[in-house]
Order: structure tokens, then C-alpha cells, then sequence
């Protein structure tokens, strides 16, 4: 998980635990003084003239604290766009879906505990999401449409170790081969994903709805740069860049779908963008 050449120790060699990960990498971000604008969304980038010309971009942002809408311009030579692939939960459509106890994101579980808490999705996000509930003491059952496998759906192994030992503990309920076919206020009906067992309720009072995310593409739009089938940018396997020259994409939009992956194509990417200054 270690960055920018600073040492990352955890206790006894193990993996670190989210919470630890983001205090590490908040400390880089220190110690290595980033230029960080944070709570500013880039709403809006521009060329300067023409893309042989290699004028740069005016990057137009808008601040997000505390309901703030002030805009602010940036200019830059070369645009590195790393926006993640998270922005849109992908929606669950089944009746009762838009109950407000139906939610996208799992925040602090401790609201949950003691309640009967319907997981749903096979990824990393719902697989975690369901651990963590189950450690908060909420009643979890996690339905998966296929048994959770090392990296099926980028899934990382030791998630699906915890969550097997958590079903085989009974600290959860794992279901796979499962769908939800229904959601009431009360309980969610559950339909065998394959043979022909009939459908069944489970007493419920919250669903989180973890079926993965849709990258939010708008900006690609407005730069008028092309999208590949899977809705994600196309850029040159090498070099990182775009069809559009001076604009680079890095991380889980150029599909490094995990850290390890994409912190070293992130030092080549940077490396060569800052080769250009000299
Ligand atoms: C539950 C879960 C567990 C995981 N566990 C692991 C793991 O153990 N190991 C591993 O290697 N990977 C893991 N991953 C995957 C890892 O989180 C991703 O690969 C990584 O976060 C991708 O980084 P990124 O910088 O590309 O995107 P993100 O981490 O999504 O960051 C994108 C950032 O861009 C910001 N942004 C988006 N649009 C704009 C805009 N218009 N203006 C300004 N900012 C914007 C977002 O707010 C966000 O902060 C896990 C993922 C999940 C969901």
C-alpha cells in the first residue's frame, strides 16, 4: 500500500485496515506537502487553443464547503484526470427499491445494531459493508448472486477469507445464488438466482443495495473526448493519454482496479508528464 517511497509498517506485518491506510496516506499527503485543493469538484476544463499548439487547459472548479457554489480557475499544462469509478451507486430495480430504508453507501453501522440488515452484491464494497454490520451487532445477511471467489469482480482475497470465516462463525448469513425479487417494509423477498426453488421472505428493517458504481463520465463528455464500449476512456495503453493530447487518466478510470496496480502506473504516468517541463 506504501507510496512515494515513505515506509508503511502495520502491526506484525499484516495488511492494514482502511482507517489505518487513509491515516497513512493522509500523513504522505503532509509530509510530502501535496498542493491539495480539497472540497473543490471540477465542474467544467477547456483547451487553449488549438491541441497541436499545446497552450493547456483553464480548469474551472467549484468549492463544496459548507454549501459554499464559490468558482475558482485553474490553468494547467496537462490534465491527469483520476476521478475514480465510484460516483453512481448502480440502482437496484425491484418494487419496493425506493423505500427510504433502501441505501447505497454505508457510513457509520452503529445505527444498525440489533436490526435485521439485508446486504446485496457480490462486490468488495457490499462484501465489507456486510462485516462491518455484522461487527456493530446488526442481524446480516449478505445475498450474492455467485459464491464470492479470489478476484471474481476484482474481489480481493483475504475479503472473501473474513467473510467466509464470519458465515462459517455465524456471525452473518452468506446467501449465494440469490436475488432480491422484492423489498417491504417489513422483510425482502429472496429468489434462488438459479434451479427452480421457489421465492422467500426474511424478516428485514434495512437494505443496503451495494451492486457497484458507474463512473460519473460528464467531464469526458465536455472535453468531447471518446468512451470505450464499457463506458470507461480511451487512452494509449503506454502513455496514459487520451486521444486528446495533454489529457492523461490514471487509477480505476484507466481500469487499475486496485491500488498495487495502479500507485506504479501512477509514478510512470507523472514521471513522464513531468519529463515534459525539461
Ligand atoms: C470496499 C472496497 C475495498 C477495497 N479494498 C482494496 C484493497 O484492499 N486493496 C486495493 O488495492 N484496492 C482496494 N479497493 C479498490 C481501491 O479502493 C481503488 O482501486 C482505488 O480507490 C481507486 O483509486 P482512484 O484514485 O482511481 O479513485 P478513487 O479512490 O475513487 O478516488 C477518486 C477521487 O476523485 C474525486 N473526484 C471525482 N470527480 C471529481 C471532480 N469532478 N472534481 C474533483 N474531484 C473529483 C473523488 O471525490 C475521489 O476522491 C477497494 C475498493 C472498495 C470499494
Amino acid at each position: 500500500m506504501a507510496i512515494g517511497g515513505v515506509p508503511f509498517f502495520s502491526a506484525g506485518g499484516h495488511k492494514p485496515t482502511r482507517e489505518q491506510a487513509l491515516a497513512y496516506y493522509r500523513a504522505v499527503a503532509a509530509v510530502r506537502r501535496l498542493n491539495l485543493a480539497t472540497w473543490e469538484e471540477v465542474i467544467a476544463a477547456e483547451r487553449l487553443g488549438e491541441p497541436e499548439e499545446n497552450q493547456g487547459f483553464l480548469i474551472k472548479t467549484q468549492r463544496r464547503v459548507a454549501g459554499e457554489g464559490e468558482t475558482r480557475v485553474w490553468r494547467a499544462r496537462t490534465l491527469l484526470i483520476c476521478a475514480g469509478t465510484f460516483p453512481n451507486p448502480r440502482p437496484l430495480r425491484v418494487p419496493g427499491a425506493q423505500l427510504p430504508k433502501v441505501m447505497f453507501r454505508l457510513a457509520d453501522p452503529t445505527p444498525y445494531f440489533g436490526r435485521d440488515v439485508l446486504v446485496a452484491g457480490g462486490g468488495n464494497s457490499a462484501a465489507t459493508a456486510g462485516m462491518t454490520l455484522a461487527e456493530a451487532g446488526a442481524r446480516v445477511t449478505v445475498a450474492m448472486r455467485r459464491a464470492p471467489i479470489d478476484f471474481q469482480n476484482h474481489l480481493r482475497p483475504f475479503i472473501v477469507r473474513d467473510l467466509n470465516i464470519m458465515a462459517e462463525e455465524k456471525r452473518l448469513t452468506l446467501l449465494t445464488n440469490v436475488c432480491v425479487a422484492s423489498i417491504g417494509p417489513r422483510s425482502v423477498q429472496l429468489i434462488p438466482f438459479v434451479g427452480s426453488e421457489p421465492a422467500y421472505e426474511i424478516p428485514n428493517d434495512f437494505v443496503f443495495a451495494m451492486l457497484g458504481h458507474t463512473a460519473d463520465m460528464t467531464l469526458f463528455h465536455r472535453l468531447g473526448l471518446p468512451l470505450a464500449e464499457d463506458g470507461l476512456p480511451i487512452y494509449n495503453e503506454v502513455t496514459a493519454e487520451t486521444p486528446a493530447p495533454g489529457i492523461y487518466v490514471a487509477g480505476s478510470l484507466s481500469r487499475a482496479n486496485i491500488i498495487l496496480e495502479s500507485r506504479r502506473r501512477a509514478v510512470e504516468i507523472v514521471a513522464r508528464i513531468a519529463s515534459f517541463r525539461s
